[in-house]
């Protein structure tokens, strides 16, 4: 545990305190402070290496209603896909290749069972060396347990907001069911993946603050924090983008509250062009996708996403080169 004196705001990662969060969030004065000390404390940690993992996104079928999401059920105009197990363990074997996690990553699609994942993820752990991190949204505890049992390391659900008015209103389901989800994954030991949206429409300092600390109760091993995007087909089609520079102080808090914590350069923070601050201001992990070239506009969550066409080493390469005019280092 740790106090950090910003400014006049003192916080203390011991029993952190919402007021004095919102507090630094809204001040602009002591953005250089933050940002240095979270830079520390992610060196003090991982030195200078930067934890790089493979996504695949293998379907785009989604039962969820989230309303800033572009694969919502409700988006009548969307291509589906869906990739079948042979094709997604092949691409994952490739993907571990090149790096050492590979994240599988759907919308909520119970086409696959949880025996058909649990069998794909067994095929892909012993034809190929890597930890597999599941991002497949809510399931029973039963279902999870089935994808641990197959040597499934990590489990990727974020919280998305913390404040139960505005996740309802988002979701409309409330926010406890994802929480209880989370719960599960955790109890199983998978290494929990949290997060949440910085900017979503309604949110406020002060909700961001509740955020930071309900990664700090739910114990999260990772946290995935990047701007909303407004996606023009969605219910919240015109709304302002979550603001990059309120993204880095958030990252940056989070990574002062959990010094441990696997932070992303998140994709969506990739998109407003935040990656290299970002790896400046406190994250330790960058997602590359490894989606099949033909499925990579199709997984439209939000618009502007990268769907360039070149091989996943040669994108590896360039991404090192990247680092290393950071000092970086790709683990
Ligand atoms: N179905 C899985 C789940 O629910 O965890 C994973 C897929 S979901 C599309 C992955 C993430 O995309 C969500 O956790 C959400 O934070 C993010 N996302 C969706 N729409 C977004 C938007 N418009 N702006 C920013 N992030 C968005």
């Amino acid at each position: 545990m740790a106090q950090y004196t910003l400014g006049n705001y003192i916080l203390d990662t011991g029993q952190p305190r919402a007021e004095v969060l919102a507090a630094i969030l809204k001040d602009d004065s002591i953005n250089e402070e933050l940002f240095y000390a979270a830079n520390k404390v992610k060196t003090e940690q991982y030195g200078n290496l930067v934890f790089v993992r493979g996504i695949i996104e293998f379907s785009n079928y989604c039962r969820c209603l989230c309303a800033y999401c572009g694969i919502n059920a409700r988006m009548k105009d969307a291509v589906r896909y869906r990739m079948a197990p042979d094709e997604l363990v092949e691409a994952a074997v490739d993907t571990a290749k090149v790096y050492r996690t590979v994240i599988l990553q759907s919308g909520e699609d119970c086409y696959y069972t949880a025996e058909m994942l649990a069998g794909i993820v067994r095929r892909i752990k012993e034809k190929a060396q890597c930890a597999v991190t599941l991002s497949i949204g809510e399931r029973s505890l039963e279902e999870y347990r089935i994808m641990k049992q197959a040597g499934a390391d990590r489990f990727l659900l974020k919280h998305e907001t913390a404040n139960a008015a505005l996740y309802q209103s988002l979701h409309g389901v409330p926010l406890e069911g994802r929480l209880d989800a989370q719960r599960r994954i955790k109890g199983l030991g998978f290494e929990l993946g949290g997060g949440f949206m910085v900017g979503l429409p309604g949110q406020t300092d002060e909700i961001l603050a509740q955020d930071l600390l309900t990664l700090v109760r739910e114990g999260v091993d990772m946290a995935g924090i990047g701007p909303f995007i407004a996606h023009p087909d969605t219910p919240l089609r015109g709304s302002a983008d979550g603001n990059a520079h309120k993204t880095l102080k958030v990252l940056a808090l989070a990574r002062l509250l959990l010094p441990k914590c696997h932070l992303p350069s998140t994709t969506a923070l990739n998109v407003k062009g935040g990656m290299k601050n970002a790896l400046l201001c406190g994250a330790n992990v960058i997602m590359q996708k490894a989606t099949p070239y033909e499925y990579r506009k199709l997984y439209d969550i939000y618009p502007g996403r990268d769907a360039k066409d070149i091989p996943l080493r040669e994108q590896y390469e360039e991404l090192k080169e990247k680092l290393a005019e950071l000092n970086l280092t790709a683990e």
